[in-house]
């Protein structure tokens, strides 16, 4: 017996599903993966750094899945918009939420809405070209950007901000931004985080990457390290990380002396208030001390002078009416992915914005397990779904302007030719370019 499966978001999470999928029932199974977006593979596109191509090749592996007959991309339909759940649990056997994390956690202090604040889903998707915050145009003609966090997405924030245009040869950033930054003016990017170097969430490659940039050096304050030997009971990841950082306090000030650009880890500091009239000016910090793993405020406060604010503190999923949701969490409400009967969630859907690229393949697995299982049970109940021939008879009569994986790939071809010279492709930012670059 065929098994219809709808699984809505196209990026690691929901291919990694499809996969699994086929794994499991090999030609027994029809696997639609929806998307918003008229183009596929969702944070991998538009999350992960331009300058980072080799991550970006990991879509490649998906292409055996997407390209299969009994899985296909259902590209340019947002599910809960143009399509209800309740129509999509009525057509397939299975509904699995790969929607990802794609908003930005409110900082929650008073001045968040001052101009040239931004949080990292739109700063990041305004430098990879998504079409939802392509227009951003954040202002970058001040000297001091201030990017909040101490996790991986701040510091490709960081790098970004202070990388030469030569350094973006080979990338794929988007002509807007590159021409952003390279007028830029920004002197000083200074990253900010409430607890210490043993409280990171940085990874050593990525941190290694600061030591290495044209015009900007990074800079620690010795004060904030620990003893040497306490780096002892750290894991080896951590405690490679936080050997970066005891090397970027021990940059000779005439090593300096030729970086247009400081990187300035401002540890200990936990922002309080964003200053400034209509526009951002300064963040108020209060200086903190680490008890038991946790940053507790002294009492101290200090301004860090800041034009441009990116917060890069974490991310929310986007709730879909008739999908229970964990509003504290920001997720689905699941249990190991299981949402409701028929109803599942996977990725950064259903455990929140955390882990790699490769942390959602386990996920992916686990989810096509739980369905077996709860096909072979019978909590699906019997009926037989029409799957894709449903959807298909659907989406005509809603004329909905379906994108297939041949179309992308027509779409990925425009992107190739379009690119400048040495880089890989030059996204198109808009959704209707999209679509007519598919011809
Ligand atoms: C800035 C940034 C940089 C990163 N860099 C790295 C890195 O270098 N290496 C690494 O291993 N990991 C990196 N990650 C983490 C990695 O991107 C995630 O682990 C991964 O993308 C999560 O996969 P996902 O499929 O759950 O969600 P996503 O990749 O976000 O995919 C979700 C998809 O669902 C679609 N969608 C959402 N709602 C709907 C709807 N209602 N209907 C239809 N479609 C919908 C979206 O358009 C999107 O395509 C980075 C993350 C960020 C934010």
């Amino acid at each position: 017996m065929t098994r219809h499966l709808a699984i809505v978001g196209s990026g690691p999470a929901g291919y990694y599903t499809a996969g699994a999928a086929q794994k499991k029932w090999g030609d027994d199974v029809r696997v639609d993966v929806f998307d918003t977006l008229p183009v596929p593979f969702g944070l991998i596109r538009t999350g992960v750094a331009p300058d980072h191509q080799s991550i970006k090749g990991v879509s490649r592996r998906y292409e055996t899945t997407a390209l299969s007959d009994n899985v296909r991309f259902v590209g340019n339909v947002t599910i809960g918009q143009d399509v209800t759940v309740e129509e999509l649990q009525g057509l397939y056997d299975a509904v699995v939420f790969a929607t990802g994390a794609p908003h930005d956690k409110p900082l929650g202090l008073p001045g968040e809405d001052l101009a040239n604040v931004f949080g990292s889903a739109a700063f990041v998707g305004w430098y990879n070209g998504h079409p939802q915050f392509a227009q951003l145009d954040p202002d970058l003609s001040g000297k001091s950007a201030v990017v909040i966090g101490m996790g991986n997405v701040a510091l490709d924030v960081a790098r970004i901000l202070s990388k030469t245009e030569d350094e973006f040869a080979g990338s794929d950033i988007v002509n807007h931004a590159l021409e952003a930054l390279k007028a830029s003016r920004l002197t000083t990017v200074t990253i900010v985080g409430r607890r210490g170097p043993h409280q990171i969430m940085m990874t050593p490659k990525e941190l290694g990457e600061l030591m290495h940039l044209s015009r900007a050096a990074p800079r620690v304050d010795p004060a904030d390290l620990p003893a040497p030997e306490d780096d002892a009971i750290l894991e080896p990841g951590l405690r490679k990380s936080v050997g970066h950082l005891r090397s970027f306090a021990a940059i000779p000030e005439s090593e300096r002396a030729d970086k247009a650009v400081e990187i300035d880890f401002d540890m200990f500091a936990s922002p309080v208030r964003l200053i400034g009239t209509g526009k951002v000016e300064g963040v108020e910090v209060e200086r903190t001390r680490v008890e038991a793993g946790r940053a507790v405020g002294t009492g101290e406060t200090y301004v860090i002078p800041a034009d441009l604010v990116v917060a890069c503190i974490g991310y929310r999923s986007s709730p879909i009416p008739g999908v229970p949701f964990d509003e504290r969490a920001g997720k689905f409400a699941n249990d190991e992915g299981r949402i409701l009967p028929g109803l599942y969630a996977v990725g950064w859907a259903r455990r929140g914005p955390t882990g790699t690229i490769g942390t959602n393949r386990p996920d992916g697995f686990g989810v096509i397990d739980r369905i077996a299982e709860d096909l072979a049970s019978g909590a699906l109940g019997t009926a037989a779904r029409q799957g894709r021939a449903g959807f298909d008879a659907l989406a005509e009569e809603r004329q909905l302007d379906i994108v297939t994986f041949r179309d992308w790939k027509k779409i990925e071809e425009a992107e190739a030719q379009a690119a400048r010279e040495g880089a890989p492709r030059e996204k198109f930012v808009d959704i209707a370019s999209m679509i007519r670059a598919r011809g």
